[in-house]
């Protein structure tokens, strides 16, 4: 029987976060006939959870201190002891848990992952490879699997009472940490209004000046678009860094997304490709985000987003 388990902080702020991207990945990936577990890191028994997909069946929980240390030697003894082929986890840390847990169990790790598929003895995952130049498919043979899944947009998660009780995980014993003298954990930036955004004006440098982008920003606010940009447009300090999307910034999956003045290069593209609808603005009709797009605009920005704002 193949047995996955879901691996989240539930004390940690972007819990709800983790929970969708995690979410969003099963729905992505082949990984049928499984026996779903959600392992938890809590203070105390969760009562409402997550809705996640994959039908979890049975929920599990530890409290343990929040070192990197003491709760990847109580995940080796989880994994001992329910014996999961397959471990997912999310968010910043995900990918240092993965490769360390996959080191531990004698297992094998990939981070960032779109997409996972479970052929018999071989593991298939699909992530971005060289700044999203290219899509890799790797085989992974080496069991267990230990994968962090790829950001992506934050997609509303619905909550409710957890659909299981939950099952305390008593450790034998916690790891021995006395060689660790300090340790601190940097505050977590905000999550930016972008990554819940339905309607999304994301600018280019094509944009031209910081006057500018003024103007798109009225302009945005009366078509009810929250305003992205490129990298050069937060580089030359005409957006705030808050508003990057990309490789670097934030990754959305609006409703609709309109990419103006921008060329489509590949990292900024890994930020709106989750949108549902594209709409490309650009001068140039051989520029690279035409291919990415669902509708495309050959012309001045300025032009078509002014006569949008006029015809909503
Ligand atoms: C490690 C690394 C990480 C990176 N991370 C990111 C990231 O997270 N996000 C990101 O955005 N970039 C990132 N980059 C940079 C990225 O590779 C591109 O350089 C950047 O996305 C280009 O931005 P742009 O399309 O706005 O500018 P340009 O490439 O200069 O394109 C401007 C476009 O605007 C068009 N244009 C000009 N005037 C008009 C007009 N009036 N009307 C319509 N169209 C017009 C032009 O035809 C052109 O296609 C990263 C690069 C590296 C190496």
């Amino acid at each position: 029987m193949m047995n996955i388990a879901l691996i989240l902080d539930a004390d940690a702020p972007g819990f709800h976060t983790q929970a969708s991207q995690i979410n969003q990945f099963l729905q992505r990936s082949q990984l049928t006939a499984t026996s779903v577990e959600l392992w938890l890191f809590s203070d105390e028994v969760p009562q409402t959870l997550p809705r996640l997909g994959g039908g979890v069946a049975q929920i599990r929980w530890a409290s343990v201190s929040r070192l990197a240390e003491a709760r990847i030697a109580v995940l080796e003894q989880m994994w001992h002891a329910f014996e999961p082929r397959l471990m997912l986890f999310a968010g910043e840390e995900g990918g240092e848990w993965a490769t360390r847990l996959a080191y531990r169990c004698g297992g094998s790790a990939c981070c960032a992952v779109e997409q996972a598929q479970i052929n018999g003895a071989e593991c298939r995952v699909t992530k971005a490879a060289y700044g999203n130049h290219l899509a890799a498919e790797l085989a992974m043979t080496q069991e267990p699997w230990c994968l962090s899944v790829a950001r992506s947009g934050a997609a509303r998660v619905e909550t409710g009472p957890s659909p299981v009780a939950a099952q305390r995980f008593e450790p034998t014993s916690i790891a021995d940490t006395k060689w660790l003298l300090y340790s601190a954990s940097s505050p977590q930036p905000a999550e930016s209004s972008l990554s819940r955004a339905r309607y999304v004006l994301a600018i280019g440098e094509g944009v031209g000046s910081a006057r500018q982008v003024a103007n798109v920003r009225q302009l945005a606010a009366r078509i009810g678009a929250e305003v992205g940009a490129s990298r050069p447009v937060v580089m030359n300090a005409w957006c705030k860094m808050d508003r990057l999307l990309g490789m670097s910034g934030a990754i959305i999956a609006p409703e609709v997304c309109i990419a103006a003045g921008v060329s489509g290069a590949p990292a900024f593209a890994i930020g709106i490709r989750h949108s549902k609808l594209i709409v490309a603005i650009n001068q140039d009709p051989q520029a690279a985000i035409f291919a990415q797009a669902d509708v495309g605009i050959v012309g001045d920005m300025h032009e078509v987003l002014a006569a949008l704002a006029k015809a909503l």
